[in-house]
């Protein structure tokens, strides 16, 4: 299973973050953490821990809706948030889109930022999409991007998503994964509706089963994983069997 978080509200679920960090390293797991920077200065500390032994991707820098801003901005939504890693000693290669949001010039302008995109999904998100019908697991983009879509499990093809694992508790077997991309939110792990201006249904999701309840799913889907890792271990991977073909 290929693990990736996205954090938003670092100011209220940093101790989350550090309880996470002790139970990916209990399981020998590895994430992608892809962060929105405009909180990087005051947690820099913190994202040099997790960078330790995780892989830090950008979140964009203020978590607009990237199909709702102009082309300058997006440019510098997208060169900014790398920067501002890269200033802390961290590389970073792969990008993740605020709301699984993709304008129609980003592959564009993205693939000389990046080297890999991870905003796409493959499963219905009510009232924002309906991407059944795309790959479901990472895949060549371009000659250098990938996208590493967040996956679908099942032939329901339920969201790999922690909140959804988080809503249909204990309805729903936990998955194998695989090859396939997971994804959860810092918010999963606390208690409490940290977006007051989302929609009526995501409040609902941040809300139900977090805390406590979430790191338990979470340490039981870990658990039935062969292995976890981040998006960048995953890519190397690809880059060498493709080598090996060539
Ligand atoms: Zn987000």
């Amino acid at each position: 299973m290929i693990l990736t978080i996205d954090i938003e509200f670092l100011d209220q679920t940093s101790k989350e973050i550090k309880k996470l960090l002790s139970l990916l390293k209990k399981h020998n797991a590895k994430a992608t953490f892809f962060i929105q920077t405009n909180q990087i200065s005051k947690h820099k500390d913190l994202i040099k821990l997790i960078s330790k032994n995780h892989e830090i991707g950008s979140h964009t820098e203020n978590h607009h809706n990237l199909q709702k801003i102009d082309k300058k901005i997006l440019q510098n939504e997208l060169v900014s948030s790398k920067e501002k890693i890269k200033r802390l000693g961290i590389k970073c290669k792969g990008f993740r889109a605020p709301y699984n949001l993709l304008p129609k010039s980003f592959f564009q302008i993205s693939k000389k930022i990046y080297e890999y995109d991870s905003s796409q999904t493959s499963f219905y998100f009510p009232f924002r999409y309906n991407y059944r019908k795309y790959p479901n697991k990472p895949y060549k983009l371009s000659e250098k991007m990938y996208e590493f879509p967040i996956s679908n499990f099942t032939v329901f093809k339920f969201p790999a998503l922690l909140s959804f694992l988080k809503l249909t508790y204990p309805l729903i077997i936990l998955p194998r994964l695989d090859k396939k991309v997971f994804s959860m939110h810092d918010y999963d792990l606390k208690k409490g509706i940290f977006d007051k201006n989302a929609s009526f249904f995501v409040r609902f999701m941040q809300k139900i089963n977090s805390g406590k309840i979430a790191f338990y799913i979470l340490e039981k889907l870990i658990e039935k994983q062969e292995k976890v890792i981040s998006c960048e271990e995953f890519l190397s991977d690809l880059r060498d069997k493709e080598q090996q073909i060539q």
